[in-house]
């Protein structure tokens, strides 16, 4: 069989070792078509992970171009590793804020519980710092490394419907009723994916009883605030802020407020300043001069997540990032995990192709399934940890935070794993 391509990027793909009888042969691999459903974060970093294992790639995107919805995002260094790996560290480098320190403070007077200082303490520990980002900058990044790959295509404007699963190849059929089969089709198709249903997918995502008010405030009118990644928490509330943009452009605010229900159809929509401010009354002075200086729009967000799921996929289709794991953004894991997922996929679908591509489909997701559920259980908890009332539970809670007992191990298992070497 002619190879199309003789050498991939990692110049894995061309050739394949083999063993027969104690001696080592090598093989042309022939690169497997697959379509991803979604061009996001999740998307678009697996389609740079599986063309770097050598395969061909189409990317269908619902929207007519690059897009991205929500403000800012924080990458740990579990996923900056990814990045490293698709030859992306340098550039998210120059697109990403580092604070000076994490600090999570008490809502009524802004007092330190726990502050944790980026040098000495995050990169010290895992070789990369905590970084924040512009939704908007991280996604063209990818988007403009996805456009270099020649052996990856993206079609926007292309809306999916669903997908028929195969054992070798699996169909997709879109909106206008057209059809194209693949090798493998991804669905990173976001929480509300179409795709997961044709997998067996049979639930519904849940509403988490919280709503994220979401606004940016320019740099000129914050030129006050220390440059910290900031939690306040406070009862059944928490405030995320952070500088976002290249040359910190914006600060961004993610307000996080109890609703009891949410019955538009959207799940983001438009809010209003006074309202936002009138959830925080008795906050501290230091949140309510940084809510004084947000302007409109201010947009709300309905936070949904879901149950862990076991099954991710059916013969040659699986799913990767929010289709498969949608989690609450309370330890700011999703796209993280989502880039992860991308890493471990085009390392198990390295070598693979034909009847292979659904057995390196369910090595993937056993290699992935443990720890984004892991994920998603502990970022659920997490609402209840950052919005205990006024009382022992929360004083024993700022006690135990600002012991730094547990120190930087509590978060070790999130931000030490490195997709690119652990067992698959
Ligand atoms: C308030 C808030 C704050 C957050 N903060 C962080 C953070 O700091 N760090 C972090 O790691 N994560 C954070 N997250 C989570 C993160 O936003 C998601 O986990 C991440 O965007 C998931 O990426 P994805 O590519 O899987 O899905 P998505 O980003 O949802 O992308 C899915 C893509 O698929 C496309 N699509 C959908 N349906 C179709 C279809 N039928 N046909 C074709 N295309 C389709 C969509 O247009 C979209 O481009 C936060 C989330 C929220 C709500």
């Amino acid at each position: 069989m002619v190879p199309r391509t003789l050498m991939s990027a990692e110049g894995s793909r061309g050739m394949r070792l083999r063993r027969e009888s104690n001696r080592v042969v090598r093989d042309y691999c022939r690169p497997m078509r697959i379509g991803i459903v979604g061009g996001g974060i999740g998307g678009f970093s697996a389609a740079l992970s599986l063309a770097r294992s050598g395969h061909d790639v189409t990317v269908f995107e619902r929207a007519a171009g690059l897009s991205e919805v929500g403000a800012g995002v924080q990458i740990s260094p579990n996923a900056w590793r990814v990045l490293n790996w698709l030859g992306l560290g340098d550039e998210f480098a120059e697109i990403a804020v580092l604070p000076n320190r994490v600090v999570i403070r008490r809502w009524e007077d802004d007092s330190v519980i726990r502050a944790t200082d980026l040098d000495a303490e995050i990169t010290a520990t895992w070789g990369l710092p905590l970084a924040s980002a512009a939704r908007t900058d991280l996604i063209e990044l990818l988007g403009r490394a996805v456009a270099a790959t020649p052996s990856v295509n993206v079609h926007y404007g292309r809306r999916v419907a669903s997908v028929q699963p195969g054992d070798e190849q699996s169909a997709i059929t879109f909106a206008d009723g057209s059809q194209e089969s693949f090798d493998a089709v991804v669905g990173a198709d976001g929480i509300h994916s179409v795709v997961r249903p044709c997998v067996g997918g049979t639930d519904s995502a849940r509403f988490s009883g919280s709503v994220a008010y979401r606004a940016l405030v320019p740099r000129e009118l914050v030129e006050d605030l220390p440059v910290e990644t900031t939690n306040r928490v406070g009862p059944d509330c928490h405030v995320v802020s952070y500088f976002i943009g290249r040359n910190r452009s914006h600060l961004n605010l993610v307000c996080i407020s109890p609703e009891d229900t949410w019955t538009t159809e959207s799940w983001t929509e438009p809010g209003t300043l006074d309202d936002l401010r009138s959830r925080f009354v008795g906050w501290s002075p230091q949140l309510q001069s940084i809510l004084e200086r947000v302007q409109e729009p201010v947009f709300r967000w309905a936070l949904y997540d879901r149950e862990p799921i076991e099954q991710w996929g059916v013969g040659s289709t699986t799913l990767l990032g929010d289709a498969c794991h949608p989690m609450l953004p309370f330890m700011a894991q999703g796209s993280c995990q989502a880039i992860e997922d991308a890493a471990v996929l085009g390392r198990c679908l390295a070598d693979a192709e034909g009847p292979g591509m659904a057995h390196a489909l369910r090595r993937y997701e056993a290699a992935r399934r443990d720890r984004t559920a892991q994920v998603q259980t502990a970022s659920f908890g997490n609402r209840d940890l950052f919005h205990m009332p006024d009382g022992q539970m929360q004083r024993d809670r700022d006690a135990f935070l600002s012991s730094g007992v547990g120190g930087m191990s509590m978060l070790d298992w999130v931000y030490a794993y490195d997709p690119v070497t652990a067992s698959i």
